[in-house]
């Protein structure tokens, strides 16, 4: 049956307002609506969760950097630690500017976007050769593998080109093909929600912009083909940042050495090492769990948030900060400018949360992203395409 999928990123449940948004308001107060769970970590993690219905430790695929030494595209960074470290810093995020600023227009060459993009402007040059970017679209089968194997039409785009969802296409140019399945996947909520703010005016603007646009949309896709489906969902919410925390101060003074004792490192949200034995390892537990706001993901933990890999290319020790906290200095902002929000923290968080919207009568209490997969598969009519081994369940 015709399906229309709106993956809007970033956007938690007090987006959808009556005066802002009337359609999605609408939608919610008359049919299925929930807030959606969301996995521990950031988009390279959760994104194939959605698209797999498995859980982060079942597709292997978490963050967007790994310790794996031999598959490092910047070995080449290491001259760059005789360049003093704002300059470097500063530097690298200038190199990087020209291409967010022409919001994805596809002007730039495949090199740099391989190997400017990717670098993280405030890592360490001695342990840069050690991380290697795992951006890799290879996980199988997925929703959009399904379709294809059983021949369903599907037009996918997103309003920045990207890998897997399809070229750069702007909400007002958005249309319904006639395709079985039309996928719409929208990344600016995620950017503009970190720099402006998850209570901004900004996130209001396009949010009534997308409003506009679905309704218009859907109204289109029920002339033209009857009964829709409609899908609007999203993978987290977004937390006010109120401040940060320190935690390479404490690391630097312990008496152990970078590269030789362990490889760090310093996400927006999380902290994660690499290191040689546990000895160090408890050095560094005891040291770290002391600094206020931040939390170590014990085995325990590890367990309950469904984390524990097979192998360590994530890392060995990995800490987590309280909602609303970044962590700073990390090894992206070259200096501390203003961030707003932040997502990434312990995914039952009440702003952590996602977002589920659909005009059919599903069910379930607590939805998760994990339950989008086989869902739509069932509402397309694919029910018994859906995979055995997944994780999710279908809400109808
Ligand atoms: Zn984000």
């Amino acid at each position: 049956m015709k399906t229309l999928i709106f993956f809007v990123d970033a956007v938690r449940s007090d987006y959808i307002t009556r005066h802002n948004t009337p359609f999605l308001h609408k939608l919610k107060s008359e049919n299925y609506y929930s807030e959606l769970g969301t996995m521990l970590g950031y988009s390279a993690g959760i994104h194939p969760s959605i698209w797999t219905s498995k859980y982060q430790e079942d597709h292997g695929k978490f963050l967007v950097y790994s310790f794996e030494e031999d598959k490092s595209p910047f070995k080449w960074m290491r001259w760059l630690m005789y360049v003093p470290s704002i300059i470097r810093r500063v530097g690298i995020s200038g190199l990087k500017f020209p291409f967010y600023a022409s919001k994805y227009k596809n002007l730039f060459p495949e090199w740099y976007k391989q190997k400017i993009l990717p670098v993280p402007a405030s890592v360490d040059p001695k342990q840069a050769g050690y991380f290697n970017y795992n951006q890799s679209l290879d996980y199988d089968p997925t929703f959009f593998t399904i379709l294809k194997e059983n021949k369903v039409s599907m037009f996918s785009c997103a309003t920045g080109t990207h890998p897997l969802y399809g070229e750069g296409i702007k909400i007002e140019d958005w249309a319904v093909s006639d395709n079985v399945v039309d996928h719409f996947f929208v990344y600016e909520t995620d950017p503009v929600g970190h720099y402006n703010g998850p209570t901004s005016k900004e996130i209001h603007d396009i949010m009534a912009r997308l409003d506009t646009k679905i309704s218009a949309m859907y109204e289109e896709a029920r002339k033209k083909f009857g009964d829709v489906n409609l899908f609007i969902f999203s993978d987290h919410g977004m937390v006010e940042v109120k401040g940060s925390v320190n935690v390479k101060e404490v690391v630097d003074k312990l008496s152990l050495k970078p590269v030789k004792d362990y490889l760090v490192f310093y996400d927006s949200t999380m902290v994660r090492f690499k290191v040689k034995d546990n000895t160090i390892k408890q050095q560094i537990i005891d040291a770290v769990s002391q600094i206020e706001n931040v939390n170590h993901l014990d085995d325990t933990l590890q367990e309950k948030y469904k984390i524990r890999f097979d192998d360590d290319k994530w890392g060995n020790l990995m800490f987590l900060v309280d909602p609303g906290f970044r962590v700073f200095p990390d090894y992206f902002a070259p200096v501390k400018f203003n961030t707003k929000g932040m997502h990434g923290y312990w995914p039952d968080h009440k702003d952590s949360l996602g977002v589920l919207l659909c005009n059919r009568d599903l069910k379930g209490d607590n939805p998760s992203v994990i339950d989008l997969m086989p869902t739509m598969l069932e509402a397309i009519g694919l029910k018994d395409k859906i995979p055995k081994d997944i994780a999710g369940k279908s809400l109808f």
